[in-house]
């Protein structure tokens, strides 16, 4: 369990995020297969990116609580990168990048990508629901399109 990994193992285990005092939480439920958004004790709102307070009351006491993952695409991209080669084409390939709006608080959305799904079918208001990849060897939080939708 992720409580036995301390700070600097957490660290190591993703070297490819920046995790600091705020976010320490939040990376460390990854390993566990959670999303955990800091909560705030006293109004009771989530808030994502983790900030030291709540930006809504500003009170400092926050707990780390589990979000269901579930929630509806709220803004798609499609990265395009790579050198250009002929005969290659990145849009056939583009990388989606979603904001999902999570359906805990309005407003609350986390970004990653899509899986399990074509190009074609993603779109604003799609229902997502959260899948775990591996991504350098530790788990790593992706949408996928809520079956049947
Ligand atoms: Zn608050």
């Amino acid at each position: 369990m992720s409580e036995d990994v301390d700070d600097a193992a957490l660290i190591e285990r993703f070297p490819y995020v920046r995790i600091d005092h705020d976010s320490k939480h939040f990376y460390r439920g990854w390993l566990d297969e959670r999303l955990l958004f800091n909560r705030c004790d006293a109004c009771e709102r989530f808030h994502h990116p983790p900030k030291p307070v709540c930006p809504s009351c500003w009170c400092a006491s926050l707990t780390p609580t589990e979000v269901s993952g579930r929630g509806v695409i709220h803004l798609a991209m499609f990265l395009h990168q790579g050198p250009p080669a002929p005969g290659v084409d990145y849009a056939m390939a583009a990388h989606p990048v979603v904001a999902v709006e999570l359906e805990e608080q309005e407003g609350l959305r986390f970004t990653s990508t899509v899986i399990g799904c074509p190009r074609e079918a993603i779109r604003i208001g799609l229902p997502v629901e959260l899948g775990w990849v591996e991504r350098f060897g530790a788990p790593f939080p992706v949408f996928r399109p809520v079956e049947g939708s």
